[in-house]
């Protein structure tokens, strides 16, 4: 049962057609997994706390930096040299006490990813390199989670929704190798605050749509924008039948 402050605190969602109070309720009870608290993970864990997603696990090991600040917006000037992962919790503390924040503040491999799935109902990936997006995508398909999956750098971004329970592309598919794309990092072509607050804030939106059973989730597509531009694009995507890692699935 949803108390009256939570009715009120959550009103403006549960007022939409299609959410209600059963979708808050899912909200509550679910479990979300974000994974790096950068430029992605800080609107995406925000916007989930503060619509009630009822627990957060948060995971990174990285500390805060200053050159983090003009995007990472979570994280605040005292922050420097904080582990991200805690930083987002007090963040978070601050904005919605009743979110539970299990918190992962060190770098997972494939092993501890595995340990950090039990229990989680979707997994956001906010991290920034292909090994780790990798290793999350093999425990997300094996433990049939979905995975919102969000990268950006210069003013481009991309969006992507695997859930193996549906079947379909997974991330192996769309990047078979880790190629020439892994060579951009923010940290060397650089990167917008408001184009990976974008992406983060959609990663936070497909979430919540999942979880809720809101709205209709973005389903075997790309979704691309070059957001100097203001150009969005949609691309299909289907599975590879010689996937390394999802085609043991299907
Ligand atoms: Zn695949």
């Amino acid at each position: 049962m949803l108390s009256d402050s939570d009715l009120e605190r959550y009103s403006r969602q549960i007022l939409l057609p299609g959410f209600d109070i059963a979708g808050q309720e899912r909200l509550r009870n679910s479990t979300v997994l974000i994974l790096g608290l950068g430029g992605l993970g800080s609107p995406a864990a925000l916007y989930l706390a503060a619509a009630g997603v009822g627990c957060l696990r948060l995971a990174d090991g990285d500390a805060v930096k200053l050159s983090n600040l003009q995007r990472q917006f979570i994280h605040r000037e005292a922050d420097l040299g904080r582990n991200k992962a805690e930083s987002a919790a007090a963040a978070i503390a601050e904005r919605n006490p009743a979110v539970v924040v299990d918190l992962l503040a060190r770098r997972l491999d494939e092993a501890a990813l595995e340990e950090a799935m039990q229990g989680v109902d979707v997994v956001l990936d906010c991290s920034d390199n292909y090994p780790i997006r990798y290793a999350l995508n093999r425990v997300c398909l094996k433990h049939g989670i979905p995975l919102i999956s969000a990268a950006a750098v210069r003013s481009e971004g991309q969006l992507a929704v695997f859930d193996p329970r549906s079947g379909g592309a997974c991330y192996r598919c769309l990047y078979p190798e880790a190629g020439a794309e892994s060579a951009l990092s923010c940290s060397q072509s650089g990167v917008l605050g408001p184009v990976v607050g974008v992406l983060g804030s959609l990663q936070a939106l497909e979430a919540i749509k999942l979880l809720s059973a809101y709205g209709q989730v973005l389903r075997a597509e790309l979704l691309l924008m070059d957001l100097a531009t203001l150009d969005i694009q949609r691309v299909g995507l289907s599975a590879r039948p010689a996937c390394p890692d999802c085609s043991a699935y299907r």
